[in-house]
Order: structure tokens, then sequence, then C-alpha cells
């Protein structure tokens, strides 16, 4: 073991239902506009050119259940509600007709993003980061494998704010399927185990502050909540 000058950072973990052991995180990949009516909320044009992504630090990610408090540098914090996808093996340039095979399981998940600071971005065609990098901001409630949730299909996608649904529509809505995801992806990465894909987010999508209760849920998986605290 190389001798270090602090502790490493400890991967974050995901539970995993029905499992002792839990799933540790490597990396984050997220999704853009794979909705089309959130691509059309945004103000921007749906195309099926390629789909498009940006990654999160795997340390942002929170557990979900817990309360967060309100990020600094932002006055427009969103919640947006996906499905994400849990990697389960080595994964290079795979065809979409093998991608399902590699993957391990699903969760449901929260991209919280600053969203002033996404759309200064994007207006000045800078990178996301500080909008969509946030520390905390991967939530995840814990992950369902695969063959006990079944085929993505017409599953109800939704979330609510202190009770009220925002955001509501159904897993066959995604522009781009996991396996054209996965597939995708792997013609740049070496998808490895513990590679969590957030895949878009619907319609709704808006701004929390702080005690909030954000709720999300998709059918037949756990639900993912986070209680958005005070600020520092
Ligand atoms: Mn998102």
């Amino acid at each position: 073991m190389t001798r270090t000058l602090f502790p490493s950072p400890a991967w974050p973990t995901v539970p995993v239902k029905g499992e002792d052991a839990a799933y540790p995180v490597h990396r984050v990949f997220c999704v853009g506009r794979n909705y089309a009516a959130h691509a059309a909320e945004m103000g921007v044009e749906v195309d099926r050119e390629a789909p498009f992504y940006f990654t999160k630090s795997a340390l942002t990610i929170l557990p979900g259940g817990q309360t967060f408090p309100y990020p600094p540098g932002t006055e427009n914090f969103h919640y947006e509600m996906e499905l994400v996808v849990a990697i389960g093996s080595p994964a290079f340039r795979v065809s979409a007709d093998a991608a399902m095979d590699h993957v391990y399981g699903y969760a449901a998940g929260f991209d919280m993003t600053r969203r002033d600071l996404q759309l200064a971005a994007r207006a000045k065609q800078r990178p996301w980061d500080l909008g969509k990098d946030v520390e905390g901001s991967a939530v995840i409630a814990p992950i369902t494998k695969a063959a006990d949730f079944g085929a993505v299909g017409d599953q109800r996608i939704s979330l609510t704010v202190d009770g009220e649904v925002r955001q509501d529509a159904h897993l066959s809505d995604l522009i781009w399927t996991v396996a054209e995801l996965v597939a995708d992806l792997s013609k740049y990465y070496h998808l490895a185990p513990g590679d969590l894909i957030y895949t878009g987010t619907p319609a709704g999508v808006g701004a929390v502050g702080p005690g909030a209760v954000v709720r999300g849920e998709i059918d037949g998986l756990d639900p993912v909540e986070l209680t958005v605290g005070q600020p520092e």
C-alpha cells in the first residue's frame, strides 16, 4: 500500500436491495435533454443526432433520505428527477443489442442543479461544472437489480415537492433508451462496474428552497427523497 499524506477519500457506496454488500460508485455520467418536453421547456431543440453528456464527481453522490444544505453560489436551485442506470460489468464499444447485459440495476435519483449558473454558462458557451457538479447533488436511492426491475418500459417517473406533483412522465418518453445510452457512452469510455448513468429528466423542473421536501418515484424502484436544508 502506498503511504499517503492524508487519507484518500472513501468512494461513495449505494445500498443494493437484497444484498448485504453495497455498490461502490466509480463515475457519474449524466445525459442532457433526454425527454422532448423538458428540452422544449429549456428552450432548446430536440434532435436524434447524438446524445450528449456531462459528468459529476463521484464524490457528489448523496444517499437519499437526508437533509443537505442549500448550496452556495445559487439563487435558483433546481430538482431533476431521473432514472439512474448502474453498470455491472466492463463495456467498451458494445452494441445496443449487447448493452443491457452490462446493466447491473436501476435506482431513482435527483440531478440537483444550480440552474442560474448552468444557463449563464450555456449562454457563454462555457462548461456546466458550476451548475451541475454541485456537492451533494447526485442524490440516489438504493439500487434494484435489473432482473428484479424487469424491462424498462412505460413505468411512471414522477416527483413531488412538499407533496405537490411537479414532474410526471413515463420511462417510455426517454428519447435515448438505456441500451442506446450504454452503447453510445461505451464508444468514449471503458465503462466499468461502479459507473452510474443519470438518464435525464422529464419536463416540470423547478426551484426549491430551504425546507422543501423533494420526493421522486419510479414504478418498481425505491423512492428517493431529499430535504433541502438551510444554507451554510
Ligand atoms: Mn439532469
